[in-house]
């Protein structure tokens, strides 16, 4: 990885910390669930609005470090619009993106600023600040399963 794309990532990231997308409480969601990452301290909250299997609505609010709030803004673009199938498909390619293990391209894995999530993996302290918000979405639709059980 080039120090020209670290930058990019960088600011990227920055951006997202500085101008959150989606962010707020939302009054009428389908789904909720909170998230908690006790190395960093992270909290944050994810609404869901749901109908039938089209992710209407992403938002959410958060009381963390610059890496889980980009992370969880990036994520409700991304997952914004998307079907259930298709959010599950960027949830595991993520997943991908995170672990230290794969060398993947990460621009050639996604056309968005989701890369940028890839500039994590030198800091593997803070993976979790980036997975927490998509662990926290997850959550959120099993919340709603159960319930409903
Ligand atoms: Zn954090």
């Amino acid at each position: 990885m080039s120090d020209d794309l670290d930058d990019l990532y960088q600011d990227i990231i920055l951006d997202h910390n500085k101008r959150p997308r989606h962010y707020g409480a939302l009054a009428d969601y389908t789904h909720t669930a909170e998230g908690y990452n006790a190395i960093c301290g992270d909290k944050l909250t994810i609404f869901l609005v749901i109908n039938g299997d089209l992710i209407e609505t992403v938002q959410f609010e958060a009381a963390c470090c610059a890496i889980c709030k980009s992370s969880a803004s990036m994520m409700s673009v991304a997952l914004t619009g998307k079907t259930l199938a298709e959010a599950e498909a960027v949830f595991q390619r993520v997943g991908d993106l995170l672990s230290n293990d794969l060398n993947l391209k990460a621009d050639i894995l996604f056309d968005g600023e989701i890369a940028a999530l890839a500039g994590v993996r030198k800091f593997a302290a803070r993976i979790k600040c980036a997975t927490l918000p998509w662990h926290t979405y997850i959550a959120a639709l099993k919340g709603s399963a159960l319930s409903t059980d």
